[in-house]
């Protein structure tokens, strides 16, 4: 079983920044993913990272994850199981590995939520998709809706009407929750755009592929022809392996001190599966950089009580 310093578990920004710190550290890394990337692969364009005026997600994430390989950490594509601790390392079960390591940090970000209506797993991929950026091009002049009424759910819109004939975003709530101010002036001024509110999806419609949605406005309920349907509804965080581990959490988000540490000696965690409040890539990055400089010191330390 190969043995590390450290074994990171996620590739994204949080992920890949703990790498780059632990890495210049001359720390032995692995850094493990399912995804290249993480979730900032999904974003089409980036335009608040620092020093980029315009980059999409997938270069600014390709370029990090050189920068981390080019420094001589390991970083393999694979799913983390199980994460074992026994007297002073843990032990790492992948899909396709097992390794020993003294830290792990956990930055596993979030995964999307879903609508939770029958038919919604079978039609995933067959009109139902939860990533406009990678599926709005396969919906050129057609009607698509994009479920929710967050920043992200405008975003997705926006990138949709640049392809389809027409966007509905429906949402249940009366108005838009907390979007940044111009993206509803972008939506406003979108001709092929149309919002409504105070309304629920309560059926999807279709056998092979999908082919309308059942609506309830009230106490209406009306069919919609639809092509596409983009589900914007927010994210649950990825803590299964830290709840495994007996790491405190709060609505499912790891619970870290300022540094970084969680409730579990040797465990650190970072990004989007922590309980922070903005959930970006910068954050991510410098919550990854911090617990990378935390568990750097306490592995010193703990060198220093073995002599
Ligand atoms: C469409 C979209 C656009 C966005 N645009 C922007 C933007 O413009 N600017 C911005 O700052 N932020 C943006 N964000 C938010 C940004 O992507 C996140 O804040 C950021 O990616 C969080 O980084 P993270 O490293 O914490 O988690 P993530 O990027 O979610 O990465 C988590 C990683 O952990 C992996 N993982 C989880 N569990 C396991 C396991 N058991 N085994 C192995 N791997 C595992 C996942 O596969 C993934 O690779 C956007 C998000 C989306 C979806």
């Amino acid at each position: 079983m190969e043995e590390y310093d450290v074994l990171i578990v996620g590739t994204g920004p949080a992920g890949y920044t703990a790498g780059l710190y632990t890495g210049r550290y001359n720390l032995k890394t692995l850094v493990v993913g399912e995804m290249p990337g993480g979730m900032m692969s999904e974003a089409f364009e980036v335009c608040n990272f620092p020093s980029h005026k315009k980059i999409s997600g997938m270069e600014l994430m390709n370029r990090l994850g050189e920068q981390v390989k080019d420094l001589g950490v390991d970083v393999k594509l694979d799913t983390v199981h199980e994460i074992k601790r026994d007297d002073r390392e843990f032990r790492i079960r992948c899909e396709r590995g097992e390794y020993a390591a003294k830290k792990i940090v956990l930055a596993t970000g979030t995964k999307r939520l879903k609508l939770g209506l029958p038919r919604e797993s079978e039609l995933t991929g067959r009109g139902v998709s939860y990533c406009a950026t990678c599926d709005a091009a396969f919906y050129g002049e057609k009607l698509v809706g994009v479920v929710g009424g967050g920043d992200s759910a405008l975003a997705s819109a926006l990138i949709l009407s640049e392809y389809a004939e027409k966007v509905y975003i429906i949402y249940r709530r009366e108005e838009f929750f907390r979007p940044e101010p111009i993206r509803i002036k972008e939506v406003e001024n979108k001709d092929n755009i149309e919002f409504m509110f105070e309304t629920e999806v309560i059926s999807l419609n279709g056998v092979d592929k999908l082919r309308s949605i059942d609506i309830k406005q009230g106490s209406e309920e009306k069919v919609i022809e639809l092509d596409g349907l983009f589900i914007e509804i927010g994210s649950t965080p990825n803590s299964e392996l830290a709840e495994d581990l007996g790491v405190s959490t709060v609505d499912g988000y790891i619970k870290t001190d300022r540094e970084r540490r969680t409730s579990v000696p040797g465990v650190y965690a970072a990004g989007d599966v922590i309980d922070s409040p903005l959930k970006q890539a910068i954050t991510a990055a410098a919550q990854g950089a911090e617990a990378a400089a935390t568990l750097y010191d306490d592995l010193k330390r703990d060198q220093l009580q073995d002599r």
